[in-house]
């Protein structure tokens, strides 16, 4: 319930309690009630005056009678309630009587000549009524309410078992999704191109005999446009969209996650050809002891899971219902998710590189004003690692940011802002940060960018930042390689870990002493030298060994490393590792040392400007290391044809 609802509604129940107790207070006194013996025995020495009926009570009025009548009649002395002095004498004789029936009553009225009103009904009708339907209705209503609520939209009480999947594109002329909307990953495009010629005519595949795979899974990390490229299947196809996801599944009661796969995929037989699409199946496909169940499982999560294998089971490929899952964990799916007949083909849907991610770029600038300077092949060169959704984040917010300063195109400024924001989170250049500790920040900024300039190998610097960005996020040097890189020699390796390196030995050179401020450079330094020795083989002690046991799955989160190293090659990797770190801050140590005045210029520049880009880095280092390289080998080269 929102809480506001929720408020008011506890407003009007406190107002109405006030209210009937100040009525109960001003009030004369509800009269007393007496049992119907008493009233029959009233009645039959004549003492009362009149009585109005009504369903099944009766309100009446004694005429005078003395208080000791009163008292023998009713069995015990009269106490009145304190609040009831002032209306004494009203209160002792009036009476009432509940739950009366008695089909002489009105007979026996008349026969004492007794003034009355109304009727005594036989009521048990309306008892029945008030009593118990209608505290079950509105118990009903109430129930349906919250489990409306829980389950979201649609569902109501009496179906809360149908599936609430919803369907996409139904008319599929209506704002359908195409392969035109999907860039950067041609090669899932083009294997899911067979299931849309199969959708489009199913008839031609059943006559040749052929099979299609019932179920396909989309694997690949967040973002990448799985749920995208699955809607843009159904987009070319023309057919229905069922889409429901996993972790809608998980949330509900016993029972109900098995009922709504029944008839989910009642729903898509009804309507095949057509596509079911689960995302997130994870959620419900995990296999046993994986996830926060560990050991016993859950007996919902497994049901669903059964079920769902069963309806996979129940129908075959002609029936022209295909299924498609999207996960990014494909190692915690239960292995009987992926035997043949249910989800056997996956289709990865990795990151996009350069080239995928300019594609992307262009689909999601199509509809916006572009100013003339807007490179997209520059802008996809400075967001290596991003998917699709953080592209399409990047180019919003570019459209945000200039309509927002008034521009009637979009710039590359813009892009350019919105990409570090999508980077680092908002800008927060107001957050208040300790003159002290921003020129610890300075330095440190400063000792990555001047450590990167001067190492021959390492990624080129292009932007330093000390603007306070985010959670923790004091400062950013971006270092990145023009273009994405699939190989990486030990040389490029080893002048990452010292560029990393430089912020902490920039603080130890200019302060003598340290700071927190390294923890995730140092992290990263760790993770690098690591990889270095039990994955790519490149310690010259252990030799060209790697420890890793399963490469599978390396993207989602590195490679396994085996178990069962001795313990002689664990101390060696530890040295190594640590030697590897050693040897690189020592590097990055005596750059600074060498560059000192030049490390001084920047963080100085740095702290009045806050942020410097290459050419004004250029400026204060000097040409780079790479750069000094390159013209040497010119000169070399002409020196050659000159001879
Ligand atoms: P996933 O399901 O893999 O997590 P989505 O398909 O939900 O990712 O992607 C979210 C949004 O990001 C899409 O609606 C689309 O705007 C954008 N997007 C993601 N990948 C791509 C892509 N390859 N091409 C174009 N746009 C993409
Ligand atoms: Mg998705
Ligand atoms: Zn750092």
């Amino acid at each position: 319930m929102e809480k506001r609802v929720k408020f008011s509604l506890w407003y009007l129940v406190f107002l109405v309690m006030v209210l009937w107790f100040w009525q109960s207070l001003m009030a004369p006194p509800a009269p007393r009630e007496i049992t119907y013996k008493q009233f029959r025995d009233y009645l039959a020495r004549d003492l009362i005056a009149r009585v109005e009926l009504k369903d099944r009570v009766i309100v009446g009025e004694l005429k005078a009678v003395p208080d000791s009548v009163i008292e023998q009649i009713e069995g015990h002395p009269l106490q009145l309630p304190a609040r009831a002095q002032r209306w004494k004498e009203q209160w002792k004789r009036r009476f009432t009587v509940v739950r009366v029936q008695d089909d002489q009553l009105i007979h026996d009225l008349q026969a004492h000549g007794v003034d009355y009103k109304g009727v005594l009904s036989s009521g048990w009708i309306r008892d029945l009524f008030l009593l118990w339907i209608v505290p079950l209705a509105i118990l009903v209503l109430i129930w349906g309410y919250f489990f409306r609520n829980k389950m979201g939209g649609g569902a109501n009480v009496m179906s809360f078992g149908k599936a609430r999947a919803k369907i996409y594109a139904e008319d599929p002329k209506k704002s359908r999704v195409t392969f035109a909307d999907v860039a950067g990953i041609d090669e899932a495009v083009e294997e899911v191109k067979e299931i849309v010629d199969f959708l489009k005519n199913p008839k031609k595949y059943q006559r040749l005999g052929g099979k299609m795979p019932k179920g396909v899974l989309l694997v690949g990390p967040p973002g990448t446009g799985k749920t995208l490229l699955a809607k843009a299947v159904a987009g070319e196809a023309g057919v229905p969209f069922f889409s429901i996801s996993g972790s809608e599944f998980v949330e509900m009661f016993v029972g109900v996650g098995a009922a709504r796969v029944r008839d989910l995929f009642a729903q898509a037989r009804a309507k095949a050809p057509c596509i079911v699409f689960i995302d997130e199946i994870d959620a419900i496909g995990r296999s046993r002891g994986h996830g926060p169940y560990l050991g016993g499982g859950h007996d919902e999560r497994e049901s669903t899971l059964n079920q769902l294998l069963t309806e996979m089971d129940g129908f075959d490929s002609s029936a022209g219902v295909v299924i498609m899952a999207a996960t990014n964990r494909p190692d915690v799916l239960d292995p009987a998710l992926l035997r043949p007949g249910r989800f056997d083909r996956q289709i990865v849907v990795d990151k996009p590189d350069l080239k995928g991610r300019e594609a992307i770029f262009r689909v999601h600038t199509r509809n916006l004003v572009l100013a003339d300077d807007v490179d997209l092949h520059l802008l996809a060169a400075q967001t290596p690692g991003f998917a699709g959704a953080e592209i399409a984040n990047v180019c919003n917010e570019a459209a945000l940011l200039a309509a927002r300063k008034g521009k009637d195109k979009i710039e590359m400024e813009d892009f350019e802002e919105a990409i570090e924001r999508v980077v680092a989170g908002l800008k927060k250049r107001n957050k208040l940060i300790n003159p002290n500790e921003r020129r610890i920040v300075a330095y440190h900024e400063s000792g990555h960018a001047t450590v990167g300039w001067f190492l021959p190998h390492a990624d080129p610097v292009h932007k330093v930042s000390i603007v306070p960005r985010g959670v923790g996020a004091l400062g950013y040097t971006l270092q990145t390689p023009l273009e994405d890189r699939y190989l990486l020699t030990k040389e490029e390796l080893l002048d990452r870990i010292t560029a990393l390196l430089g912020g902490r030995a920039a603080e130890e050179l200019i302060f003598g002493t340290v700071s927190t401020g390294a923890q995730n450079d140092l992290q990263r330094a760790t993770e690098i030298a690591r990889n270095m020795v039990v994955v790519y083989g490149m310690s010259e002690k252990l030799g060209h060994l790697s420890f890793v046991e399963n490469e599978q799955n390396g993207f989602l989160g590195g490679p396994t490393l085996r178990r069962d190293f001795s313990e002689e090659t664990a101390r060696i990797v530890d040295e190594e590792i640590r030697r590897i770190v050693d040897e690189c801050y020592k590097r990055a140590s005596e750059i600074l040392r060498e560059k000192r005045d030049r490390l001084e210029k920047l963080a100085k520049t740095l702290l009045e400007k806050e942020v410097l880009e290459r050419p004004e880095l250029k400026k204060i280092l000097g040409p780079s290391a790479a750069e000094q390289a390159s013209s040497k080998t010119e000169a070399a080269e002409s020196d050659g044809k000159g001879n």
